[in-house]
C-alpha cells in the first residue's frame, strides 16, 4: 500500500481515501462515490480497529463481510481495497497513541473512554500509509469528523478532510453497520432518534430558538419510545463541541441512545442563514 501511495504521489495523481470498518452500506458507498468524483486513484480501507472499542464493547461481534464489501467496491470502480490485519497495524511492540485534547472528552468520548484515542491513532496511521490528498468522512460521526480535522490541522497533514452528508433509510434511520443488530420491534423503535431530531427541526421552524426548549421537544419523542434509552442529547457549538447557549453560530444537535442492546448515534447540523436557520438532518 505504501508503494502504491508513493507511486501516486510521484505521478501527481489525486489519491482519495475512504476509511471504514467494513460491512459496507449506502452511507459508506456515498463517501466512495464522492471520492470517485474527485479523486483517482481511490483507496477504501477496511479495518475493524480494535483500539477504538472499549473492553465491554462489540469488537468481537462487529459485522465483517469482506467478500461482499470487495464485490460492492469493485462494482463502483474503486482502485484499491486496503484491508490490513490487526497484527500488521499493531505489532507487539506498538507504543504510540494520538490524542486530540479538549474535543474528545465529552459526549462520545465520555460514553466511550479511549474511543477517540483509538480513532485518531488509526486514522493517522492510515494517512501515513496511504498519503491521501483527500480523505472522506461522514457527518454521521460529527465529533469524530471534528477531531480528525483538528488532528490534520495540528499535525500539518497533507490530507484534506472532506465531510459528507448523512445517508438515511426511507424512514429516516441513519445507516449504520450496527443497525444489523436490531431485532424485531427495535428496528422501528430506532427511528425515534431521527424522529426526535425532526421534532427539534419542527420546533426551530416554528420559531423556537431556546436550546433547552428544543431539547425538550426532542426528549418528548425519545421518552415516548419504551425500547429506547437516551444516553445524551445536547446542542453543542460545531467548532468547540461545548454546550451552546444560543443558535447564533453553527451548532450540532447530537443524540446517542440505546435501542435494546444496540448503541446508536445521530445528529442534525443547525446553521444560521440570514435571519433563518438551516437544519440539515
Ligand atoms: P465506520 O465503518 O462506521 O467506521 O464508518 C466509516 C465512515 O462512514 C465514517 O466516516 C462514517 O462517518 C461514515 N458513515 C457511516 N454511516 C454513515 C451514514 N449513514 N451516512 C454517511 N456517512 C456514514
Amino acid at each position: 500500500m505504501q508503494q502504491i501511495a508513493r507511486d501516486a504521489l510521484v505521478k501527481e495523481r489525486v489519491l482519495g481515501l475512504v476509511p471504514t470498518m467494513g460491512a459496507l452500506h449506502e452511507g459508506h458507498l456515498s463517501l466512495v462515490r464522492e471520492a470517485l468524483r474527485r479523486c483517482s486513484p481511490v483507496v477504501v480501507s477496511l479495518f475493524v480497529n480494535p483500539k477504538q472499542f472499549g473492553p465491554a464493547e462489540d469488537f468481537k461481534k462487529y459485522p465483517r463481510a469482506l467478500e461482499a464489501d470487495r464485490a460492492a467496491l469493485e462494482k463502483l470502480g474503486v482502485d484499491y481495497l486496503f484491508a490490513p490485519s490487526a497484527e500488521e497495524m499493531y505489532p507487539k511492540d506498538f507504543r504510540t497513541a494520538v490524542i486530540v485534547e479538549g474535543l474528545g472528552e465529552r459526549l462520545e468520548g465520555r460514553s466511550r473512554p479511549g474511543h477517540f484515542r483509538g480513532v485518531t491513532t488509526v486514522v493517522l496511521k492510515l494517512f501515513e500509509i496511504v498519503q491521501p490528498r483527500f480523505a472522506f468522512f461522514g457527518r454521521k460521526d460529527a465529533q469524530q469528523l471534528r477531531i480528525i480535522r483538528q488532528m490534520a490541522s495540528d499535525l500539518n497533514l497533507d490530507s484534506e478532510v472532506v465531510p459528507c452528508p448523512i445517508v438515511r433509510e426511507a424512514d429516516g434511520l441513519a445507516l449504520s453497520s450496527r443497525n444489523a443488530y436490531l431485532k424485531g420491534g427495535e428496528r422501528r423503535a430506532a427511528t425515534a432518534l431521527y424522529r426526535s431530531l425532526d421534532a427539534a427541526r419542527v420546533a426551530i421552524e416554528v420559531g423556537e430558538r431556546d436550546p433547552v426548549r428544543i431539547l425538550a421537544a426532542l426528549r418528548r419523542v425519545v421518552d415516548s419510545e419504551p425500547l429506547v434509552a437516551l444516553d445524551y442529547a445536547e446542542i453543542v457549538d460545531a467548532e468547540t463541541f461545548e454546550r451552546a447557549m444560543t443558535l447564533r453560530r453553527p451548532v450540532y444537535l447530537l443524540i446517542a441512545a440505546r435501542v435494546g442492546g444496540t448503541r446508536l448515534i445521530d445528529n442534525a447540523l443547525i446553521e444560521p442563514e440570514g435571519e433563518a436557520l438551516r437544519v440539515s438532518l
